[in-house]
C-alpha cells in the first residue's frame, strides 16, 4: 500500500520527556512515498563529491541560457525540496499541509541581488503584499526580509565602513538621501507588519554589510516592539563579537523600553568571510573553530531564555543539541513550550526530524519557506546544495533519516 501523507493534528502532543529527534515517523508523516523517494534521490546525488561543485557553477549559467530542460530539472528536484513555489499563492497547499501538523511558516520572498531603486521599490511592495497575505493565513506568523533586497550593497558597505555615518551625519548628500529611502522602505514594511500583526525577521548578511542592518533593525524595534515583538534582528554566533552584541542590544532595549526580537543563527557566510579577510588582510570576524561557535550559540540561548520578559527569540538552527538544550532550559525554568517569546525554525527541506517532533511536543515551530521564480531563488538553492554536499555532513544526516523512514514504511506494509 502506498503511504499517503497522513494528517495528525488530533494525535495527543508529546510530553517534554518523550521528545526525540530520532522519531522519523513524525518527521516525515507529511511526505508521501513518492516525495520521500525524491528527497532520497536528491540528498544521495548531493553527496557525490564532484556533483555539487560542478552543479553550483553550471546551474546558474545554464539557467541564464533559458534551456527549458534545465528549468524543468531544477523545478522537479532541488526547487521542490527547498522552495514553496514560484508565487505566493503557489505556497498555499504546502502551508495547509504543514498546518495540519502544527508547523508554521516564516515566508521568505526569495529575491536576491537585484540592484536599483525600481527593484528596491518593487521588493518593498512585494514584502508588504506578503505581510497582507500572511495575515489572512492561519499559520504564517512571520515574514523574512533581506535589507539587501531594498538597499544597494554598495550603500550598505559605505554605511558599514564610515563611522561618521553612525551618528546620522554625513557630508555626501546623495548617500544620505539614498539611506533615507532605505529607512523609509523599511518603515513602510514594519508599519504594515504592525498593522497586520505579522512579525518581520531581518536576515543577517555578510559582516561588511551588517552594521547598518543592525542599526536599522534596532531603530524599527524601538518604534514597533512596544507591546509585542514585530521586528526581529538576526544574530550570527559564528562571529566572535556577537554574544556581546546580543547583550548590548538587550541593554538598549531595556533603556528604551522595547522588546528585543532576535533570531539566533550560527551564520551562513563563513568561507566568504574568511577568504575576504585573508585577501584584504584584516582580522577575520569569525570564531577560530566550530566549538567556539557552538559555545556562543548555546550561551546566547541561555541568555535569551533568562531574559524572556523583554526578549523574544527564534532558535534558527539544524543543530540537534542546541534545539534540545533550548527545550531543556525552558523546562528547567518552568516555561511553557508555547511561550509566545520562543520560536524554533528550520529551513524547509531540512531537519524535519527536529521541526515536526518539536511541533508535536507543543513548541512553536516554523519552517523558513522561500518562494519566487526559479531564476530568482537560484542563489538560495546553490547555498542549500553547498550546505548539503558532504556525505559525512548534512546530506549524510538527511539521507540516513530518510532511509530509516523508508525502511520503517516498508516493514509496516509487510506486516
Ligand atoms: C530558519 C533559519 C534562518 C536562517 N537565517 C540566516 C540568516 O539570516 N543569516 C545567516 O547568515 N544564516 C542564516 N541561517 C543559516 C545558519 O546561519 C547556518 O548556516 C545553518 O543553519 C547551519 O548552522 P546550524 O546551527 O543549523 O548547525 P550546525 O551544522 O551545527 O553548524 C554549522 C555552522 O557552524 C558554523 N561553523 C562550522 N564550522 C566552523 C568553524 N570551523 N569555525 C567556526 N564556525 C563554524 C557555521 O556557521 C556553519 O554554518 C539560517 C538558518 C535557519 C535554520
Amino acid at each position: 500500500m502506498q503511504h499517503k501523507a497522513n494528517f495528525a493534528k488530533e494525535t495527543p502532543i508529546l510530553s517534554m520527556t518523550d521528545l526525540s529527534f530520532d522519531n522519523v515517523e513524525n518527521a516525515f508523516a507529511y511526505k508521501s512515498d513518492k516525495d520521500l523517494k525524491l528527497s532520497h534521490f536528491l540528498f544521495k546525488t548531493m553527496g557525490y563529491p564532484l556533483f555539487v561543485p560542478i552543479a553550483t557553477r553550471a546551474t546558474p549559467l545554464l539557467m541564464k541560457c533559458g534551456l527549458p530542460i534545465v528549468n524543468r530539472m531544477v523545478r522537479k528536484t532541488i526547487f521542490k525540496q527547498f522552495v514553496g513555489g514560484e508565487s505566493l499563492i503557489a505556497t498555499a497547499p504546502l502551508a495547509a499541509t504543514l498546518n495540519k501538523y502544527n508547523v508554521k511558516i516564516i515566508l521568505d520572498y526569495g529575491i536576491e541581488g537585484k540592484e536599483g531603486d525600481e527593484n528596491f521599490e518593487k521588493a518593498t511592495n512585494e514584502f508588504i503584499g506578503v505581510i497582507k497575505y500572511a495575515s489572512t493565513q492561519p499559520n504564517i506568523p512571520f515574514i523574512s526580509v533581506k535589507i539587501s533586497a531594498i538597499a544597494s550593497v554598495e550603500l550598505l558597505q559605505t554605511m558599514n565602513e564610515a563611522p561618521r555615518l553612525r551618528s546620522g551625519i554625513h557630508d555626501h548628500e546623495e548617500e544620505q538621501a539614498a539611506w533615507d529611502n532605505v529607512c523609509d522602505r523599511m518603515y513602510r514594511i514594519c508599519e504594515a507588519a504592525a498593522k497586520h500583526k505579522i512579525a518581520v525577521v531581518v536576515d543577517a548578511e555578510e559582516s561588511w554589510l551588517q552594521d547598518p542592518i543592525d542599526r536599522l533593525s534596532i531603530e524599527m524595534m524601538e518604534e514597533f516592539n512596544i507591546d509585542e515583538a514585530i521586528v526581529y534582528n538576526t544574530i550570527q554566533l559564528y562571529r566572535e563579537d556577537r554574544l556581546n552584541f546580543l547583550r548590548l542590544s538587550h541593554n538598549i532595549a531595556k533603556q528604551r523600553n522595547f522588546i528585543l526580537g532576535v533570531k539566533l543563527v550560527r551564520g551562513a557566510y563563513m568561507e566568504k568571510e574568511r577568504t575576504r579577510a585573508i585577501q584584504r588582510n584584516y582580522p577575520c570576524p569569525i570564531q577560530p573553530n566550530k566549538e567556539s561557535t557552538d559555545k556562543d550559540y548555546d550561551a546566547a540561548l541561555k541568555y535569551c531564555i533568562s531574559n524572556l520578559s523583554n526578549i523574544a527569540f527564534v532558535v534558527a538552527s539544524h543543530n540537534e543539541s542546541s534545539n534540545m538544550l533550548a527545550t531543556q532550559l525552558l523546562n528547567e525554568n518552568g516555561i511553557e513550550p508555547n511561550h509566545p517569546h520562543v520560536h524554533f525554525s528550520q529551513l524547509y527541506g531540512m531537519s524535519d526530524n527536529i521541526s515536526f517532533n518539536l511541533a508535536k511536543a507543543g513548541y512553536l515551530v516554523s519552517k523558513y519557506l522561500p518562494f519566487g521564480p526559479i531564476k530568482d531563488v537560484i542563489p538560495y538553492l546553490m547555498r542549500r546544495a553547498q550546505e548539503n554536499r558532504s556525505v559525512s555532513g548534512n546530506s549524510g544526516k538527511e539521507l540516513n533519516l530518510i532511509k530509516k523512514e523508508m525502511d520503517r514504511r516498508k516493514k509496516a506494509t509487510v506486516r
